[in-house]
């Protein structure tokens, strides 16, 4: 029987952090036991940001570094770089015709970073779900696992997909869903600065590669308040964000138990961070081990990734020929 195929990739703008971490690579790493997994480094998209070329070069191999750290199997998945795969900048083209001015201005990633980085409002970020499409597009992907976030930049990928099949009168493209285990929704990583969403641009991420006094300085440093004064009350997003992510990464008796403490006032949020921080350790420290170790074979490093560009490109070359014959780019010689 053939494998649904999966894709999704991260950008090179920063080291993994927890959001990336509990949000998508979990999901990949359960899914490449079962699906058919295209795993890529997204650095075309990181272009939007201006990077320099060496910062750009070495979040690269971090990345890759962190993907392998993390137990995703360059034998079971197809793990590549963005850029190794011209053909979905080729895709990439052929899809901006048909996406239009209005509904690329209302999306929300694309108004948050107009307003993020006033200066550099380019064209590159207008595009940007344009070129995400691409990227599932191109591999015929049934299924992106992603998280909360991403949710709506992967409507719009349905939405081009479905254009250009009733354009062309074609199937080319299954059109892709979103995908979580077991039904669960998807998850958000809040940032521990008060703020919604952990993200490596909003300057509040817990990284894979941080060290433990990393951790516990980063951890001891989150927003707080000075306490409930009412038994049962609400909790204010600050806080909330703390139990969130306690919830992803405590025993769930920790969590009762602070939960309780909160709930009749005794909260002492010191202690809770102490705990909070030593469990999060507990989760990136063995990988922040391996990530060490690997970073050091660049040997290794060079052969996973001529692997995948080969593997990513024989999947979109065959995508690719079928959308140029269906636009009408047919030869003449
Ligand atoms: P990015 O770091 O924006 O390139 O995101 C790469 C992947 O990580 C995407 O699938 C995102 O949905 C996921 N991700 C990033 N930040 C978070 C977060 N705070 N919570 C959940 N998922 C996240």
């Amino acid at each position: 029987m053939n494998k649904a195929t999966v894709v999704s990739g991260i950008r090179p703008t920063g080291y993994l952090h927890l959001g990336n971490y509990f949000g998508a690579v979990q999901n990949f790493l359960r899914m490449q036991e079962d699906f058919n997994c295209y795993f890529f480094i997204a650095d075309v998209h990181s272009l939007t940001t201006h990077p320099t070329p060496d910062n750009l070069q070495a979040g690269v191999k971090q990345v890759l570094a962190e993907y392998l750290a993390c137990g995703i199997d360059p034998e079971k998945s197809t793990i590549f770089i963005q850029s190794d795969v011209p053909e979905i900048t080729e895709l990439y083209t052929i899809l901006n015709m048909n996406a239009y001015l209005g509904e690329l201005e209302r999306t929300t990633s694309f108004k948050d970073k107009a307003r993020k980085q006033p200066e550099n409002v380019n064209a590159g970020l207008l595009t940007y779900p344009v070129l995400m499409a691409s990227d599932i597009l191109i591999h015929k992907a049934h299924f992106v696992p992603v998280g909360k976030d991403q949710e709506q930049n992967l409507e719009m990928a349905r939405k081009f997909g479905k254009r250009f099949n009733r354009m062309y009168k074609s199937e080319v493209f299954p059109i892709p869903k979103p995908f979580t285990f077991d039904g669960a929704d998807l998850i958000k990583v809040p940032g521990l600065d008060g703020s919604g969403k952990m993200g490596k641009s909003e300057g509040n991420a817990i990284n894979l590669f941080d060290t433990e006094k990393d951790i516990r300085k980063k951890v001891m440093r989150a927003v707080t308040d000075s306490g409930p004064t009412e038994p049962n009350s609400e909790k204010p997003e600050a806080i909330q964000n703390l139990f969130t992510l306690m919830k992803i990464v405590s025993e769930p008796a920790v969590i009762e138990q602070f939960e309780t403490a909160y709930n009749q006032c005794e909260i002492r949020y010191g202690d809770m961070k102490k705990q909070l921080a030593e469990d999060i350790i507990k989760v990136t420290l063995p990988i922040r081990e391996r990530i060490v170790d690997i970073l050091d074979d660049n040997e290794h490093l060079a052969k996973v990734a001529r692997m995948g560009a080969e593997k990513a490109r024989e999947s979109a070359l065959k995508t690719l020929k079928e959308v140029k014959e269906l636009v009408g780019f047919r030869k003449l010689y």
